[in-house]
């Protein structure tokens, strides 16, 4: 199959294009590199290019004319979309109505979208499952469920068939060592937490100690970017086999607080990290968990690095590689 994915030379992205190489598929790659980079795209056709040019876009469409779309280039850093709305109602609602747009005309029936957690906003129970209810708190899930509401008219108009994928946690990193997270600037706990112990900064804030959970730390789902990669590609596969649209969230069903991850990134990397104490950052809801029945039983989708330290010492495996700072600590550390 000919698969365009737009977004690929970002994190999750530069996993998915792996993976879709492996599978033997040919790969269109579209990324405007803002955020992505060239050397994350490991092999198929790459295209520099920007979901705001449309003339672009429907020139990647004559060219290699693919069977289906897998969107993952997004802004993604909450606290910037209630700052800056303008530029996360451009780049991921208008943006990403360009593509869909150049969809229709070039007739390409298959869309696989990167959604979030987001869209729920503040849970009212947990696991969160597809029905609950949807209220972003903020911009970026604000553009994220728009693009989900949108393609519900998609389909009835135009017959667009999608899956709406939402994460909850990405992390680790690809087990064989050749990608990685790269966020500049880097926003997420995980590897800030690794970047802390790999000497690139020197602590890590804890953002509030003050919610309702055991430790008083905030509690989330972390999910390995492999394990989301292959619910992917499953996704796509079901797609195209029976025509009908899907939404799923993608999570391990199993909650780690901030404290808990710490803990474990001491324990992979036999270090030791330095923590501050920092008030809560807004808009952060206590506890988000997954509840992903549905994606494994309709998918058959089975995360294999369900286990944090596995999840953790992938992500160690790539902070560390990429560290110019020799870390005595770092000696006995285990990659798993
Ligand atoms: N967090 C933290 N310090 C940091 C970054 C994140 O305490 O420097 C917390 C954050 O408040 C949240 C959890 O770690 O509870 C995961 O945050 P992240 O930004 O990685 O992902 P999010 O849950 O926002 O998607």
């Amino acid at each position: 199959m000919k698969i365009l994915v737009v977004g690929g030379a970002g994190y999750i992205g530069s996993h998915m294009v792996k993976l879709l190489l492996e599978q033997g598929h040919s790969v269109i790659t579209f990324d405007n590199l803002f955020s992505g980079f060239r050397d994350a795209v490991l092999g198929g056709a790459f295209v520099k290019g920007d979901l705001a040019n449309r003339t672009k876009l429907d020139e990647v469409f004559t060219t290699y004319r693919p069977d289906a779309v897998m969107h993952f280039a997004s802004y993604i850093q909450v606290g910037e979309s209630v700052k800056d709305p303008s530029k996360y109602y451009l780049n991921n609602f208008t943006n990403t109505m360009n593509l869909l747009d150049t969809m229709v005309k070039h007739d390409v029936k298959y869309f696989i979208f990167s959604s979030t957690a987001a869209i729920f906003g503040e849970p009212e129970y947990v696991p969160i499952d597809e029905a609950h209810p949807k209220n972003p708190l903020n911009p970026y899930g604000r553009s994220k469920l728009m693009v989900e509401q949108v393609l519900q008219d998609y389909e009835r108009a135009y017959g667009l068939k999608s899956v709406c994928l939402r994460y909850f946690n990405a992390a680790g990193a690809d087990p064989e060592g050749l990608l990685g997270e790269r966020h500049e600037p880097e926003t997420h706990l995980i590897p800030l937490v690794l970047q802390a112990i790999s000497g690139k900064r020197k602590d890590i804030t804890v953002f509030g100690r003050d919610y309702e959970t055991q430790d008083g730390t905030c509690i989330r789902d972390y999910i390995h970017v492999v394990d989301l990669c292959s619910a992917h590609s499953l996704a796509l596969a079901r797609l195209m086999k029976t025509n009908e649209s899907r939404r799923y969230n993608l999570g391990n069903g199993a909650g780690f607080s901030v404290n808990e991850v710490i803990q474990a990134a001491e324990r992979v990397t036999g270090a030791k990290v330095t923590v501050v104490e920092g008030e809560r950052r807004e808009g952060d809801p206590a506890i988000l968990v997954a509840d992903a029945t549905l994606a494994r039983e309709e998918l058959g989708w089975n995360p294999v690095y369900f286990d944090l330290d596995n999840i953790i010492s992938h992500a160690w495996q790539w902070e560390y590689a990429s560290s110019q700072v020799a870390v005595a600590a770092v000696q006995g550390s285990v990659f798993r």
